[in-house]
This record gives structure tokens, sequence and C-alpha cells, in this order.
């Protein structure tokens, strides 16, 4: 799926789209992890490769990830690919809800780009819901974009 909004273009590879889904498939509670991949020139953000982290917190209708779990599977993929593999964002299931995102989803996403926002221009959160239904939200600076599609 390819995504374009105020000048930025965001690639997610159907395998990564159907990686993603068996997750959604395969839990009832909320699942989430982390998405990596490369950006050119602060314009093109491909995802190239997605981690789950399994979370002590994960209830049905709410999901946090294990920071340090997260950060260490970034740092690792960022040295052994000499930091063409960097953060792109997040992602989650909302199991048997909408794909939109909660209040929560914002305010986290919000805050994530506080803290990358001066390495990265874009942060990205893809939530996977009922129906096929997928959402992916994008924060640039402090303007957020979104669509919904089928996966
Ligand atoms: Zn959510």
């Amino acid at each position: 799926m390819i995504f374009r909004a105020n000048e930025i273009t965001i690639i997610i590879p159907e395998d990564i789209i159907c990686e993603l889904n068996r997750y959604y498939i395969g839990n009832e509670k909320e699942v989430g992890g982390i998405l990596l991949g490369r950006f050119a020139g602060g314009i093109i953000y491909e995802v190239t490769e997605m981690a789950c982290i399994n979370s002590l917190h994960s209830t049905r209708i709410h999901y946090r990830r294990d920071v340090k779990k997260a950060q260490s599977i970034i740092n690792k993929r960022w040295r052994e690919t000499n930091g063409e593999i960097n953060y792109l964002g997040e992602w989650h299931t909302h199991p048997n809800m909408f794909a939109t995102p909660s209040t929560t989803d914002m305010e986290s996403l919000s805050a994530i780009m506080h803290k990358v926002g001066n390495v990265l221009p874009v942060v990205m959160l893809l939530i996977l819901g009922a129906n096929n239904n997928t959402s992916l939200n994008v924060r640039k600076e402090n303007v957020n974009y979104a669509c919904i599609f089928d996966r």
C-alpha cells in the first residue's frame, strides 16, 4: 500500500501487511510492535521489517509495548545495516474493534514524535482492526495524516 500526503510517501509492502495480519488473526488480545525500514530525503518512507514485541500489559483492549526490548531491536538492526534500517513507527491490533486510533493512541503517537522528532521527521502508527480495516496514522511535525484501507 502506498500513502501520499503533504510531500511524503509511505510504502508498506503487501508481505509486511500479510505478516501483520497473521498476528491479528492469531491473537484475541491486542498485540503490537514496531515498524522498521528506510527513509530517503525525508520524503519516502518504506517499511521493510516488522517486529512483534510481547507486552506484559496486553489485554483485549490495551497494548503497551516493552520500550527496552523495542530499543534493543532498533539498535541491533541499525548496526547490522550500517544505519540503513531505522525505526519508522508502531503497529498494534484492535481485535474485533474499529481500526480507528483511540485518544490514547494519538497521544502516544505525538509523545513518540516528541522523542524522535529531531532524527525522524515522520512517525507512523498502523492499526489492524475488524473487518479487514487497517488505519495508517502518520504524524509529521505537529500535523496528523490518516487513511483507512482494506488489508
Ligand atoms: Zn489502539
